[in-house]
């Protein structure tokens, strides 16, 4: 059975560790604990927390977990007041699966024998590849419910005969899957935006700058509305603008227009801000982004 073995050190207050696992369990470590060798046993039932009172200020504190049911290793741990080693990320994604297979998936079997005949997704939602932006728990969606392209920037390339990559995603999402709304969600912070803002920033990034070409149409446009604006105001805007620039590049593909006509597609903008989890839409009747979908809601 393999064991996760993690090193903590001092100072250490109280901690607390929780295994998200088959079987969890809350942990409360005592400030100069010892702690060695748990076992499936132990973390199945109460820890005897005076057995972790040996006090041995200053030194670390080894400790070593077998996972539950002897499968994966910890996933996760929630730590107070103490550093401690990260668990290799393979490891992580591992357990991860694993508790996915054992705990997520049979509570939902039926949507997913229903998902492995056919996909019947409403929307396309094209966004950055950026770790911190989750289509399915921004919108709070399941499996089946959004078809996602991401890539850096969400970008959408000018329809071009050559086209690929989005330009398939597109077209397969409103020709085939005739999804009813796209939404382009731009978002707080993006590298790519920065990029777009600063080129010289990204001149080492051959690939990234010529994908970066498909937003400068935004950047020229901020820099003719708003020619004096103080530096740190003009990232927020880009990302906006970016996001209306790639709405007009999306009406160049034939799909879209073909649906437009059809009156059978409604296309959104966004801009997801992670500080606070606020999304804007942009509103075309008043000509600017505003929070979405509001407190009357
Ligand atoms: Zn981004």
């Amino acid at each position: 059975m393999l064991a996760t073995k993690l090193i903590f050190r001092f100072p250490l207050v109280r901690g607390t560790i929780e295994f998200k696992e088959a079987s969890c369990a809350i942990l409360f470590v005592a400030a100069g604990a010892v702690i060695t060798a748990i076992d499936d046993e132990t973390i199945n039932t109460a820890v005897d927390r005076e057995s972790l009172l040996n006090n041995r200020a200053g030194s670390p504190i080894q400790l070593t977990l077998k996972p539950v049911g002897g499968g994966a290793p910890v996933t996760q741990m929630i730590l107070a007041g103490a550093t401690m080693s990260e668990p290799d990320f393979s490891e992580v994604l591992k357990a991860g699966v694993t508790r996915f297979q054992r705990q997520v998936f049979p509570t939902r079997r039926l949507l997913f024998e229903k998902l492995a005949k056919a996909q019947k997704p409403k929307a396309l939602f094209l966004t950055c590849a950026d770790s911190r932006v989750v289509p399915s728990l921004i919108t709070h969606t399941g499996p089946g419910e959004l078809f996602v392209e991401r890539n850096p920037g969400n970008l959408v390339p000018v329809y071009s005969e050559e086209a690929v990559g989005v330009s398939a995603s597109i077209e397969y999402a409103v020709s085939v899957l005739r999804i009813e709304h796209v939404i382009i969600c731009g978002h707080s912070d993006c590298g790519v935006v920065k990029g777009i803002l600063h080129p010289d920033k990204v001149a080492q990034l051959p690939a990234v700058a010529r994908w970066m070409e498909f937003g400068l149409p935004a950047r020229a446009a901020l820099f003719e509305e708003y020619p004096h604006l103080p530096e740190a105001e003009q990232l927020p805007i880009l990302t906006e603008f970016n996001v209306l620039n790639q709405i007009d590049n999306l009406y160049t593909h034939p799909s879209v227009q073909q649906a437009l006509k059809e009156e059978r597609l409604t296309i959104h903008g966004w801009v997801y801000h992670i500080e606070n989890g606020e999304v804007w839409e942009y509103n075309a009747e008043k000509a600017l982004f505003e929070t979405w979908p509001g407190s009357q809601y």
